[in-house]
């Protein structure tokens, strides 16, 4: 049995708390469950919307006219450094019951927000290393045939914030097959609290935000050129930081009601209280503006919109 509710508010389900009600809302444990809820969408005519840890997204003010799924599929089997972890797992738990088995390889990702499918998907990470780096395999129901489908890990299409799964809604991420290798415990433990001590003297954690709101864009030459002698660092990929081209026309701390871009970078947008959806819309409208008009690029959300 799934328990479906109606007009359930969706801004506790985001770090951004922001957005209006679903029109419906299920919370699911497994893949019977996600097939459950995707037939009663289907017999109702309702779009669907699979929501995880709610570290990226931004609800629109009117909600979800639709069904919101939320995926809480929480099994962890560890066996020996083979680890397959539900998509439903939060990160940093499943970094610590990790670093508790004393197994090492993925400390750097501590701190970022959200669930591990949700990671997956969008190819997460922070301090030089990517979910990319440490999955093997993903077990995924493909909603187009109803079928369960296992993708190793060069089938996934990774790539800098991207994944085959992103590119292709019909792919829901069900578990996630990990390879670590054995550590030192209090080692583990140490160099996660040190990513998060970093991420926190950065401002980046207790904030109502969403996390970067732009990818990253590539650019030509000349804008690779200017960032590099503006701040002495190398580009990577023909990227350039997206907050460095926000920071360069003027958006860092510029706000729109309860809506600010920054408090490290503009590429943060902050909700300072009783922010909406339509100030964070409004404030990105006036950055890509001002970014296309500055040095001629466009830059594209990170941040999943729903309800729009
Ligand atoms: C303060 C802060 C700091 C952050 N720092 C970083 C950082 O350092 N590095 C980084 O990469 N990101 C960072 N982020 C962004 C965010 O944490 C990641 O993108 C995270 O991986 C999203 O996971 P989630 O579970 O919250 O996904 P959600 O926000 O719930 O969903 C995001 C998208 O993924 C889809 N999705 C989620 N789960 C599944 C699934 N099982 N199957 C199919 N699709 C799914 C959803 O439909 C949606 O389109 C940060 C965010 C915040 C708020």
């Amino acid at each position: 049995m799934i328990n479906i509710q109606e007009n359930i508010s969706l801004k506790e389900y985001t770090t951004f708390d922001i957005g209006g009600s679903a029109r419906y809302f299920v919370e699911v444990k497994n893949p019977e469950d996600i097939s459950k809820a995707l037939t009663f969408a289907q017999e109702k005519e309702l779009k669907y919307f699979i929501l995880a840890g709610g570290s990226n997204v931004l609800f629109s003010d009117d909600g979800f006219d639709g069904l919101v799924i939320k995926i809480d599929i929480d099994d962890i089997n560890i066996d020996g450094e083979t680890v397959t972890c539900g998509s439903g797992v939060v990160l940093l738990d499943f970094l610590n019951i990790l670093a508790e088995s004393s197994l090492s390889g993925g400390e750097s990702l501590a701190g970022i927000p959200g669930t591990v499918g949700g990671g997956v998907r969008g190819n997460a990470g922070a301090f030089g290393l990517e979910m990319k780096d440490i999955v093997t395999q993903i077990h995924v129901l493909n909603v187009e045939t109803g079928e369960n489908e296992t993708f190793d890990n060069t089938q996934c299409d990774f790539e800098y914030r991207n994944s085959i799964f992103k590119k292709n809604v019909q792919y829901i991420i069900i578990r996630i097959v990990f390879q670590f290798v054995s550590g030192d415990k209090k080692q583990i433990q140490n160099v996660m609290q040190e990513i998060i001590a970093k991420r926190n003297t950065k401002q980046m954690q207790d904030i109502k935000s969403a996390g970067s709101f732009f990818v990253n864009p590539t650019v030509d030459e000349k804008v690779q050129k200017m960032f590099e002698q503006d701040t002495g660092k190398k580009s990577h990929d023909g990227r350039v930081p997206a907050g460095w081209l926000l920071d360069g026309c003027g958006i860092f701390q510029k706000r729109i009601g309860d809506i600010q871009a920054g408090v490290e970078h503009a590429n943060y947008f902050i909700n300072m209280g009783e922010g909406t959806a339509e100030q964070v819309i409004q404030l990105s409208a006036v950055a890509k503006t001002r970014v296309r008009d500055e040095f001629d690029v466009h830059l594209r959300e990170e941040v999943v919109l729903a309800g729009f």
